[in-house]
């Protein structure tokens, strides 16, 4: 491991920490925290910390609701941002029952138990996530607005690019926390970023990118700016994803590279294209977890709609991107920044793993661009499209017994049907596109 008990309790001491933050996920992907002084630390890294789960959206009854969280030492990290006094850290915590066993409706426990399958199989996971966001000004009471006044584009800099001291005082404190930045840049709508940083194993991925939104929406409100990872916060303009690249390693090796294949691709990368394929409208409703998911997955945005594979177009849902060697990987592009990660992560393995043990075959790649196909041309060679709003997502995640599977009964079930009462809020809505189209007309 990277510390002991005692190496937090010391670094504590040295860096004049006050304050810990335990830090778990709930189902929908909110980062939520218990703040403890470090007179508790010896406590809480002795795994004697409880926390009542009922008040957790989705978590548990009333009647059953002591929780207790174990904080994985390997996450412990001191937050850059504080002065110098009275600096806060945070651990990651899993979250278990009071009978020592890991709590099923813990996210980070389902991605383990993925983990822990490929394992059997001597497989590593490793993942590279592409988070966009906005940057948008305040209002006078200091409230969000979908306001900006910028207007560069695609890898525009600065003095166009408003956002982007903020996106370098971002990138730094990242690095301050053992982030990689591979690289950040202006997304192509205005007051739109984007930063990206070094593949890890999927546990490490996947709680670097709690810590990044936690660590991109900080920043912002220093700068006196908003950050949103909403999917698609303005009609007419790119949404935000957050592409997944992918590879599996055996023995420190990327087993997804084959040099002597056309594509250079190994038979396992094949598989997990077709089991990502066989599976991925059951696993949209975990990766576009919103209603607003849905408005990003449009025709004209850079985001998929359509179910299909290329190594050479951008467009489609899955991509193999150019570059091979231990970089060999596939790019799952439906994700959104709302997405749980710890679940999305675990789906997206266990579908891959899904398609290498049962040989799954993926359909041939189409090269052309799939906007631009004819209804009967789609038919003709059998491209679906992705589930088209929230509630055909959730049907299709209720008729994958396997995906289900993957997220446990206890996720499935408070997941459908969270997002069944979330689409039907939404649907008794009467929005301004209504009004405006068909008041007046009818
Ligand atoms: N914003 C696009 C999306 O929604 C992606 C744009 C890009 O990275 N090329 O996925
Ligand atoms: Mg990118
Ligand atoms: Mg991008
Ligand atoms: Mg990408």
């Amino acid at each position: 491991g990277r510390y002991t008990k005692e190496d937090i309790i010391r670094m504590v001491e040295e860096e004049g920490v006050e304050f810990i933050r335990l830090q778990f996920t709930d189902m929908f992907g909110q980062l939520k925290n218990v703040a403890i002084t470090s007179s508790q630390l010896d406590k809480a890294l002795s795994n004697k910390c409880m926390f009542d789960g009922s008040s957790i959206d989705g978590f548990v009854r009333i009647e059953e609701s002591d929780m207790y969280l174990i904080p994985d030492y390997e996450t412990f990290e001191v937050f850059p941002w504080r002065p110098q006094q009275g600096k806060v850290a945070r651990v990651i915590c899993d979250i278990y029952r009071p009978n020592q066993e890991p709590f099923e409706g813990d996210p980070r426990y389902i991605l383990r138990r993925a983990i822990e399958d490929a394992a059997k199989d001597g497989y590593t996971f490793n993942v590279g996530p592409e988070c966009e966001f906005f940057l948008f000004h305040t209002d006078d009471d200091g409230q969000p607005t979908t306001i900006s006044h910028e207007r560069a584009g695609y890898f525009d800099l600065g003095p166009i690019d408003l956002g982007e001291n903020t996106r370098r005082d971002m990138v730094l404190s990242l690095e301050d926390m053992g982030f990689e930045i591979e690289a950040s840049h202006h997304e192509v709508a205005p007051a739109q970023h984007e930063i990206d940083f070094k593949y890890e194993e999927a546990m490490h991925a996947a709680d670097n990118i709690m810590t990044f939104k936690l660590t991109v929406k900080t920043i912002a409100k220093r700068h006196g700016m908003y950050a949103t990872f909403m999917p698609k916060p303005k009609y007419g303009i790119a949404g935000s994803g957050m592409h997944i690249n992918m590879s599996l390693f055996k023995d420190g090796k990327n087993i997804f590279e084959n040099q002597s294949d056309e594509l250079g691709l190994s038979k396992e990368a094949y598989y997990f294209i077709g089991g990502l394929i066989k599976h991925i409208k059951g696993m949209t409703a975990i990766t576009n977890p919103l209603v607003n998911s849905y408005k990003r997955l449009v025709p004209g945005f850079e985001a998929p709609n359509h179910i299909a594979w290329s190594s050479v177009n951008r467009s489609p849902l899955i991509r193999i991107p150019a570059s091979r060697g231990a970089s060999t990987r596939v790019e799952l592009r439906c994700p959104d920044p709302a997405a749980n990660p710890y679940l999305c992560l675990a789906v997206c393995l266990e579908a891959g793993l899904d398609g290498i043990r049962n040989k799954i075959e993926p359909p041939a790649p189409v090269n052309e661009n799939v906007y631009e196909m004819s209804d009967e041309e789609l038919e003709r060679r059998g491209i679906e499209y992705l589930p088209e709003n929230l509630l055909l997502a959730v049907r299709e995640l209720e008729k994958d017994e396997f995906i289900k599977g993957v997220l446990g009964s206890h996720i499935s079930q408070k997941y459908i049907t969270a997002k069944k009462t979330e689409w039907m809020e939404y649907r008794e809505q009467v929005t301004k596109w209504e009004v405006d189209e068909y008041l007046y007309k009818y």
